[in-house]
């Protein structure tokens, strides 16, 4: 009987907790002492269903009551849903169990809010602290914080916790006013200061003294969600700047909008979830952060989407045209990062080949270099420029075509299997 209930729970705490992205466990080094359970250092793996969603972790909420009403949000007070909750030992109990089982690396915990943001955060903080402490549970633990909750919580939770996340829900202010109008930006802004603040002083402390204790050592992410609100991309990316380069955030999510409330704020039921523009926005955070690109060379006025049919590399590429050829045996890495169809693992493997002899496009395509991109943009030993008068418009064409027969090729190989 308790066991049903329990399950009945798990189904809709779990399904209410799928909406939220940024569950990915990176970046953590908790290890396991004392033989106690589980180990964040290692073995955390990430694993992603299909449409991109994170499963390795148990995902679920404390509960699906919520007294806002932000319209974007399954578990928002006036939708008809059924609600539940669990107790603080009930999900203490499930992440063990899951945990010996097996069937999880550790806990994505976020929250509805009962009653208000420290009521609910203090039970969020409870779970992970029975978990460390009565369990010595070394597992992966992701706390969302609830916006408004106190200092003293969130100073709570980073000692417990391995990656803490505020969501900014919209990727602007206009656009949280109009969708969450109980929401205030500052009461993000607010926990995230605190939070950066925070893990600086204490990453001090842990140089100074080795045994003073981990804070948030995964550090601090944030989720927007995108197609709900006609923000561009330019405006999405750049709010994305702001909040990587303010709060040290290791990470911002994107979120695709999915349709499952009828409100006339929001787009009509019958919208495709933006899975692309979701992709691209993703690909283009790397460029700012790994890359070197500055956001206003991705988006800018003139270019405030993202074109949907290329990746953000080489859209930037073709429309810089100027930037090219470079010569792949002479320039710096920044620059060589620069060329589409070259990564950061091929970069550094050009840059370490090339001391011991020039580099052909036959030994760029072992290293790894995607040369039907690449090789409009380099030159190398090879005699031939791919490039030759040809403007970026018909790169782009080119590429497009090529990727296309490949699509059909592949498609007719796999066809003819059967
Ligand atoms: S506060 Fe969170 S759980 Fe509540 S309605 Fe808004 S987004 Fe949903």
């Amino acid at each position: 009987m308790i066991a049903d209930r329990i399950t009945e729970k798990l189904n809709i705490l779990a399904d209410a907790a799928k909406y939220d992205v940024s569950c990915a466990s990176s970046g953590s080094k908790r290890k396991n002492e004392n033989k106690g359970l589980g180990n964040a250092s290692n073995g955390i793996c990430h694993s992603y269903t299909e449409d991109g969603r994170c499963v390795s972790l148990l995902k679920i909420l404390l509960t699906n009551h919520c007294i806002f009403d932000c319209a974007y949000c399954v578990s928002r007070k006036n939708n008809d849903i059924k609600r539940a909750a669990f107790t603080v030992q009930e999900v203490v109990d499930l992440t063990i169990n899951f945990y010996r089982r097996n069937y999880i690396e550790g806990l994505f915990l976020s929250s509805g809010i009962f009653k208000d943001a420290d009521y609910t955060m203090e039970r969020l903080v409870r779970i992970a602290k029975k978990l460390r402490t009565e369990h010595n549970f070394n597992g992966y633990i992701h706390l969302k914080s609830i916006p408004g909750a106190s200092d003293e919580l969130m100073r709570e939770a980073g000692m417990y916790a391995d990656r803490l996340s505020v969501n900014l829900e919209m990727p602007t202010e206009a656009g949280l006013k109009l969708l969450a109008p109980d929401k205030n930006r500052q009461d993000m802004i607010d926990p995230m200061n605190f939070l950066k603040n925070e893990i600086i002083l204490r990453t001090e402390e842990k140089k100074l003294f080795k045994k003073a204790p981990l804070f948030a050592p995964a550090g601090q992410s944030t989720q927007v969600i995108i197609g709900a609100t006609p923000e561009s991309d330019q405006q999405v990316l750049q709010s994305a700047n702001y909040f990587y380069k303010n709060f040290n955030l290791k990470r911002v999510y994107y979120s695709g909008y999915v349709p499952v409330l009828a409100d006339k704020r929001l787009p009509a039921l019958n919208t495709t979830v933006p899975m692309v523009r979701e992709n691209r926005l993703y690909q283009a955070d790397w460029l700012m952060r790994f890359y070197g690109f500055n956001v206003n060379e991705i988006v800018n006025n003139e270019q405030p989407l993202l074109d949907l049919d290329i990746d953000p590399k080489l859209s930037w590429a073709i429309r810089n045209m100027q930037a090219f050829p470079i010569d792949i045996n002479k320039a710096d890495i920044q620059l060589i990062l620069r060329v589409p169809g070259i990564g950061m693992l091929s970069a550094q493997k050009i840059v370490s080949a090339r001391k011991f002899a020039k580099l052909s496009l036959d030994q760029l395509k072992k290293i790894g270099v995607a040369i039907n991109r690449a090789r409009y943009f380099i030159v190398c030993k090879s005699n031939e420029f791919e490039r030759r008068d040809l403007t970026g418009q018909n790169i782009k064409q080119f590429i497009l075509a090529e990727s296309q027969s490949k699509y059909i090729r592949n498609t007719q190989s796999q066809l003819s299997l059967f």
